[in-house]
C-alpha cells in the first residue's frame, strides 16, 4: 500500500480550506435552517461526492456516505431520521463503477483474508449476498464483467433492504409518500443513471403501494410531474 501526505500536511490542507470556506457567502445562507429535497444514500469513494456530481448547494441534499453504500441499521436510522425531520420524499441509493468496497469483496470472495477485521467484515458481508449469484450464474467470469455487475446488484440490494427493513419507511412507501430509487454513477462519463427495479423488487414495490391509502390529489399532481 502507497501513505499519501503525511497527517499534519493533511490536516493543514483542510484548515486551509476551511478558512476559504468561512471567508465565503454561502454559510451564511443556511445558519437559519435546512430544507434538503433528496437523501442521497452513497459511497463513500472521493470521486462521488453527492452535492457536487448533482450541483447542488449547502442545506440541498440530506447525505448518508458509507463504503459501498450498504444499508444497515444506521444507514436505516440516518434515513428515518432525514424522514420525519425535513419529510423528505425521495431516496436515491447511489452506487459507483469501480468501486473499491465491491472490489474488495471480490478479493474476499476469491481468497478470504484470514484475520479479516470485524468491521471491514461487515461491509464486505453485506456486499457478498450480490456478489455470490453472480459467481455461480452464466454471467462471463471476468473481473470487468463481474465487477460492473456487482455494483449494479448491490444498488438493487441496497434498495430492497430500504424498502423491507425499516417499518417508518415501508409505511412511507405504502401512502405513496415517499419514492426510494437506485442510481449508479459512471466515473468515465460523470452521468448518473436512474435504474429500474428488478422483477421481484418492482412486485414487491408494487405490493406495497396497493396496501396504502390513494395518493391525496397534491401527491397525484407531483408524481404527473415526476420523470424517473
Ligand atoms: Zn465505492
Amino acid at each position: 500500500m502507497v501513505l499519501m501526505m503525511p497527517p499534519r500536511e493533511a490536516l493543514e490542507r483542510l484548515r486551509q480550506g476551511n478558512d476559504r470556506f468561512a471567508s465565503g457567502g454561502t454559510r451564511k445562507e443556511v445558519k437559519a435552517g435546512q430544507g434538503p429535497f433528496a437523501i442521497i444514500l452513497g459511497c463513500s469513494d472521493s470521486r462521488v461526492p453527492p452535492e457536487i456530481i448533482f450541483d447542488q448547494g449547502l442545506g440541498n441534499l440530506f447525505v448518508v456516505r458509507v463504503a459501498g453504500n450498504v444499508v444497515a441499521s444506521h444507514q436505516l436510522g440516518s434515513l428515518e431520521l432525514a424522514v420525519k425531520a425535513f419529510g423528505i420524499r425521495l431516496v436515491v441509493v447511489l452506487g459507483h463503477s469501480e468501486c473499491a468496497a465491491i472490489v474488495a469483496t471480490l478479493d474476499e470472495l476469491a481468497a478470504p483474508t484470514e484475520g479479516l477485521s470485524p468491521h471491514l467484515g461487515s461491509i464486505v458481508s453485506s456486499i457478498r449476498p450480490s456478489l455470490e449469484p453472480l459467481l455461480q450464474s452464466d454471467v462471463p467470469q471476468d473481473r470487468a464483467t463481474l465487477q460492473a455487475r456487482g455494483v449494479r446488484a448491490n444498488i438493487h440490494r441496497s434498495v430492497g433492504r430500504i424498502l423491507h427493513d425499516s417499518p417508518i419507511l415501508t409505511a412511507r412507501i405504502e401512502n405513496h409518500d415517499l419514492l426510494v430509487l437506485g442510481a449508479e454513477y459512471s466515473l468515465a462519463s460523470g452521468r448518473v443513471e436512474f435504474l429500474a427495479d428488478r422483477p421481484e423488487l418492482a412486485s414487491f414495490r408494487e405490493s406495497l403501494c396497493a396496501k396504502g391509502a390513494p395518493p391525496s390529489e397534491q401527491v397525484v399532481r407531483a408524481r404527473e410531474d415526476e420523470r424517473y
